[in-house]
């Protein structure tokens, strides 16, 4: 019987489709895969029906509704100080992770190598090797996650062709500071060497913390793809839309990839997207919404014997169970799912190694009472 030669030996289903199953499988309450157990703004369902209804239900241009693209410019704008030109700079993807894949499909090249920090988000090392690159982890450990600078650094040579980077983080809920920025600012000035700066996260800090897009350094914003997700700002990561912003040259390149690989992205929530960007306090209350899902999260693990790691942002947070066992993460959280009805991710399932530090992600983008009678649960777990 034929059968391809895989290009991803090594990759099997994600664990986020694995914890969702598994939930599913024992009726547990699903905090694993990071998704909102509330719907979206009605408003921008009718917007959605009232363009289909309009008949705007063909093909989009290639780089995006011209509309859309403005209001996105604008947001930028408005939100990091620095201008794109919607016209070139500016363009529309069927999500996040479609630009992802884009950027680094128009970047790499067999044997390029590609500065990832782990724990990272399970798309980015898949889509380098695909391209014939080779990922270069740098591993970062709890409790702070913490980047040496000096070490990445010491990996960089005249193949490096890319940085990848995600703040604020998905899993470790880090956001970036200005030192972090202005090293890899000095890093990267005169290489060869270009940015993806995944900001999917980009309105959900806590605490005052600001966050900072890779586009308000010039050493930065010169070779960076930016990526944002309309999933993660409006609660509909089901719609798979988002945009990714860059200088020309860059964006030039980028489009080659795009019109190819999706050509154009859904027409009728794009129409809607863009009058739904006219209310900026959408986006800019989301910090203060999931603030308090978090300190509700945290006041009900207080209870208990899990010990939260600090949140600077992304609907994530980190739990230890040290004090409840001391099983390897996979098979922690398939017996917290399997006996307390709670499902959660492995922390190890973001390194190449899986290295094992007694964590677990829990989404806390759920309603009220769905954090609640997690926590409930939760409390029951007893320590070791
Ligand atoms: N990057 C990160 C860090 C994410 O957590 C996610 C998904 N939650 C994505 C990218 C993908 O976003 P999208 O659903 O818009 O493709
Ligand atoms: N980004 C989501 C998370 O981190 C998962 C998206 C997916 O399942 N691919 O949980």
């Amino acid at each position: 019987m034929i059968r391809p030669k895989s290009k991803l030996p090594h990759t099997g289903t994600s664990i986020f489709t694995q914890m969702s199953h598994l939930a599913a499988q024992y009726g547990a309450i699903n905090l694993s895969q990071g998704f909102p157990d509330f719907d979206c703004s009605p408003r921008l369902i009718d917007l959605v029906e009232r363009y289909m209804r309009a008949g705007h239900n063909q093909y989009a241009p290639m780089a995006g509704v011209a509309m859309l693209r403005e209001r996105i410019g604008a947001k930028v704008e408005v939100t990091t100080g620095v201008c794109y030109d919607p016209e070139t700079e500016i363009t529309v993807t069927a999500g996040a992770t479609q630009a992802l894949f884009t950027a680094m499909a128009a970047l790499i090249r067999p044997g390029d190598e590609v500065i990832l920090f782990e724990p990272a988000y399970d798309a980015y090392a898949p889509a380098v090797r695909l391209f014939g690159g080779v990922p270069k982890p740098v591993t970062l450990l709890a409790p702070d996650f913490a980047i040496n600078w000096q070490t990445v650094a010491q990996l960089m040579n005249d193949k490096t062709r890319l940085i990848v980077i995600n703040s604020p983080n998905n899993p470790t809920a880090r956001v970036f500071s200005d030192t972090d920025y202005r090293e890899l600012s000095r890093l990267l000035v005169d290489r060869d060497c270009y940015l993806l700066s995944d900001e999917v996260y980009e309105h959900v800090v806590f605490d005052g913390t600001r966050h900072c897009s890779a586009a308000q350094y010039p050493e930065l914003r010169e070779r960076a793809f930016v990526v944002a997700s309309f999933g993660k700002c409006y609660h509909i990561t089901g719609w798979k839309i988002g945009y990714c912003f860059a200088p020309r040259r860059l964006t030039e390149e980028f489009r080659k990839v795009h019109q190819f690989n999706v050509f154009s992205v859904n027409t009728p929530i794009q129409y809607a997207l863009a009058d739904f960007l006219d209310r900026p306090e959408e986006y800019l209350g989301l910090a203060a919404f999931f603030q308090a899902k978090r300190d509700l999260l945290l006041r009900g693990l207080a209870g208990t014997p899990f010990a939260p790691l600090p949140c600077q942002g992304t609907y994530f947070l980190l739990a230890d169970y040290s004090a409840i066992s001391d099983q390897p993460e996979q098979t922690f959280c398939q017996w917290l799912t399997q006996q307390h009805g709670v499902a959660t991710i492995p922390v190890a399932a973001f390194y190449t190694d899986s290295i094992n530090q007694r964590l677990i992600r829990i989404c806390f983008a759920k309603r009220e009472e769905t954090l609640e009678k997690a926590i409930e649960r939760l409390m029951a777990v007893k320590t070791s």
